[in-house]
């Protein structure tokens, strides 16, 4: 199994840091922050050999620049992102469907619009070495949560979370935001009657109580306690139509509802 590790920013973000343990090389995930990245890098004797950008936002590029001077001014080092963003240090502009080779491994391109219209996602599949699939999502999915409409409409973001949603279940699930407990909040608040909501609340608390990331997630986990992966839900459904008179068997109308009333929450 790859080592993934967060390396936590700001407030709440992870930079998740994928290591290469045999060439102490590593890749970068959305570094909003150099500082944090060049010190990590420095205290376990890695080299920094790629960076991976989901979406424009400044909390997950505004590293880029200063990283790709002082952890290796000899050589560059390939930035992949989308293809259709304003980032200007993306060496590698990435479409839908494409794919590349990272540490033996291949990580395959998924465009996810919704948070940002640029937001892609990396996948990475179970191989006959390491059975564990896994994807940094960026600001798309979060544990229990998804990401603000920032650019996107519903219909996108539904459409982005369902194509994430066909991944295997086993995947575990990079967000880039501790934005777990709140999440559980507002998720117990849709369906109060589901147990694994209220289990996920007790685990994630004990969690943070000890000051661990409550992620990485699993899309199993995501597809009982994550509203938004829920609108097929009798229980979700019936919150949307209590709150405005919907058809609920849209899902994008109790997408968009559900997603509303997280806004105001
Ligand atoms: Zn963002």
């Amino acid at each position: 199994m790859p080592r993934i590790t967060p390396i936590p920013a700001f407030n709440d973000n992870y930079i998740w840091c994928w290591i290469d343990e045999d060439s102490h090389r590593a890749a970068v995930v959305d570094p909003g922050d150099a500082d944090p990245v060049l010190s990590f890098l420095k205290q376990h004797q890695l080299q920094l050999d790629t960076i991976l950008v989901t979406h424009h936002h400044h909390d997950h590029t505004g590293g880029i620049e200063r990283l790709l001077q002082e952890a290796s001014p000899q050589s560059s080092i390939p930035v992949y992102g989308p293809s259709n963003s304003v980032i200007r240090s993306i060496s590698e502009p990435m479409h839908e469907g494409e794919s590349f080779l990272l540490f033996g491994r291949r990580v395959q391109v998924m465009t996810i619009p919704g948070h940002t219209l640029d937001h892609i996602g990396y996948f990475v599949a179970a191989s006959a070495t390491d059975q564990t699939p896994f994807v940094f999502c960026g600001d798309t999915l979060f544990r229990a949560g998804c990401g603000r409409l920032f650019e996107g409409t519903p219909e996108q973001m539904l459409q982005s979370l369902n194509r994430l949603n066909e991944l295997p279940a086993e995947t575990l699930v990079y967000c880039t935001h501790e934005y777990t407990l709140s999440n559980l909040a507002f998720a117990a608040a849709v369906e109060p009657h589901n147990q694994a909501i209220q289990e996920a609340i007790k685990a994630d608390q004990h969690k943070r109580q000890q000051q661990l990331p409550t992620l990485p997630s699993t899309l199993a986990e995501e597809r009982r306690i994550n509203p938004f992966m829920r609108t097929e839900a009798p229980a979700v459904q019936a919150a949307a139509g209590n709150l405005e008179q919907i058809d609920t068997t849209n899902a994008t109308e109790v997408f968009r509802v559900i997603r509303d009333w997280k806004n105001r929450f």
